[in-house]
């Protein structure tokens, strides 16, 4: 029994577990040499918020050929998760796909950074500490993060001593 909570992504949940079906695959049969790596491929594209609708069908249809088809139990479980996350957690994957947002904040490719002008200081920690160059601001200033330099990594909100820098 695996226990989860809010803070887990169940596309991501799903990927973590065909990522681990992909490299243990022997390569036998194309419906798990090929089919996962194509499924994979699409969680991958999802959680970076490049999915469409349309990905999600091509899941449930891909991953029942390989449920069907694959010579050992290897492949014949390994689409499991991405079935029971599918039927169960399906507006977790819609969200992805349609509001490009993870609301467990666990897709980085799909989270914002800013910073609260009401909370912000101005002490610059943030700036001085960003790796991507992507905070502006004066001192005892309101600063401002740039999203198309942003690279996500969390070192700002780390780092801000006001709680200041949120991410949605
Ligand atoms: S289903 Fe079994 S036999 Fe087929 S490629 Fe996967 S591990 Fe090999
Ligand atoms: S670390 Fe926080 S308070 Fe300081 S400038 Fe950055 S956002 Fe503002
Ligand atoms: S998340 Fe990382 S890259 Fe983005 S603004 Fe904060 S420190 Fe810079």
């Amino acid at each position: 029994m695996i226990v989860m909570d809010e803070d887990d992504c169940m596309v991501s949940v799903a990927k973590f577990y065909l990522e681990f079906t992909v490299g243990e695959s022997c390569g036998k049969c194309t419906p798990c040499r090929i089919g996962n790596k194509r499924m994979l491929e699409i969680l991958t594209r999802i959680t970076e918020g490049k999915g469409t609708m349309d990905d999600i069908e091509h899941l449930k249809s891909l991953a029942a050929t390989i449920k069907d088809t694959a010579l050992c139990g290897l492949g014949q479980t390994s689409p499991n998760p991405v079935l029971s996350t599918i039927d169960n957690f399906y507006d977790e994957y819609v969200e992805h796909v349609k509001k490009h947002t993870c609301r467990a904040k666990q897709c980085k490719a799909l989270l914002t950074y800013t910073v609260n002008p009401e909370k912000c200081k101005g002490c610059g920690a943030c700036a001085r500490n960003c790796p991507a160059d992507a905070i502006m601001g004066d001192v005892r200033k309101p600063h401002v993060i740039n999203p198309f330099k942003c690279i996500r990594c969390g070192m700002c909100q780390s780092r801000c001593r006001f709680d200041a820098i949120h991410v949605f």
